[in-house]
């Protein structure tokens, strides 16, 4: 028998988006569950360095996310764990299922953001561990002095790359066209750091090796030629799925599983709001993420008072 708990609000997730949810939602004396299954700061976490949050010219994810976690700490706001298997609307209200346990709430922010996108080629999942790696903040120690190659075009493999130029010989930097999704100042940065290569119109088509990574097959999109290099790593940073599988029920999800919310952040459903990376939206950055907590908890601060 699962344990049965009832509060105002559940947030689900606790990035920036739910860790500001919580501290608006705690200022309006409404009663909350805060939920993650990971650790607090969601993918702050694993984040190089960030320089564009208010406050910090330059900080580690890791000590961001630590930054978070102390002022929950100094605000008496808990986590508690949980890994959210469903939500059902019990108009009104929701019974939100998590593996340990059934929470009944007037209201959800789901802010349980997204996870790494994978390359899905030969290799990857064997040498996962072995010299592939998500996280360049947590494994970068790993490759000092050694080749690796990062693959995207994007602000993460950009930033990711031009952290691991710092502890690593060489960063190959694999994209599969020209241009560039990632910001221009971030592009230019890379191209001006000496041990980052550049190899562009190439796609990834095998990573090699027994025990551990040896190399990686590329093939030029041009001419159809395959070429291997020789690498430690490989970094795959090519996009982002949304953590919303548990929402599949509600039609309120586009086609990639990002959440439609109105401008006060609530979906369709009355009631269930989204905060955060995993809302569809253009700009995903911590302060919009922190934005989008803040207007959510605001929003049904309104409507409880
Ligand atoms: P992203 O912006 O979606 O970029 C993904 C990159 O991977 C694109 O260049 C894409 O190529 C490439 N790609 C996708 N599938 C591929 C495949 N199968 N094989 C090879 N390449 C592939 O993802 P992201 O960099 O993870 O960023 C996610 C969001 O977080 C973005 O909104 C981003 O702005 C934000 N973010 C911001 C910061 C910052 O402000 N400092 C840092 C990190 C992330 P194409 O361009 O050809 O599609």
């Amino acid at each position: 028998m699962k344990l049965e708990r009832k509060t105002k609000v559940v947030v689900i997730g606790s990035g920036p988006a739910g860790i500001t949810a919580a501290i608006y939602l705690k200022r309006a004396m409404i009663d909350f569950i805060l939920l993650d299954k990971y650790t607090p700061g969601g993918k702050v976490n694993t984040t190089g360095e960030i320089e564009n949050y208010p406050g910090f010219s330059k900080v580690t994810g890791p000590d961001l996310a630590f930054k978070f976690f102390e002022q929950l700490q100094a605000m008496d706001i808990p986590i508690d764990y949980g890994d959210v298997q469903t939500i059902e609307y019990q108009n009104p209200g929701f019974k939100v299922l998590t593996d340990e346990e059934i929470i009944f709430t007037d209201f959800v922010i789901v802010a349980s953001g997204t996870q790494e996108r994978r390359l899905n080629i030969p290799g990857e999942n064997r040498l996962s561990g072995h010299g592939v790696s998500y996280c360049a903040v947590c494994d970068g120690n790993l490759f000092k002095g050694k080749v690796v190659a990062v693959v995207g075009g994007g602000n993460s493999a950009l930033q990711e790359a031009i952290y691991l130029s710092t502890l690593t010989e060489k960063v190959y930097l694999l994209h599969r066209r020209q241009g560039f999704r990632a910001e221009n100042r971030l592009v230019k940065r890379a191209q001006k750091t000496p041990n980052i290569e550049f190899i562009l119109d190439v796609i990834p088509r095998e990573i090699i090796g027994e025990m551990q990574v040896e190399g990686i097959v590329i093939e030029n999109k041009l001419t159809q030629e395959q070429s291997t290099l020789a690498v430690d790593g490989v970094f795959p940073f090519i996009g982002m799925n949304p953590n919303s599988n548990f929402l599949k029920q509600f039609p309120i999800i586009n086609e990639q599983g990002f959440l439609i919310v109105h401008d006060n952040m609530m979906t369709d459903i009355d009631g269930l709001y989204g905060a955060g990376d995993i809302n569809d939206k253009e700009l995903r950055q911590i302060v919009t993420a922190t934005n989008d907590g803040a207007i959510a908890a605001i929003d049904i601060s309104h409507r409880v008072q």
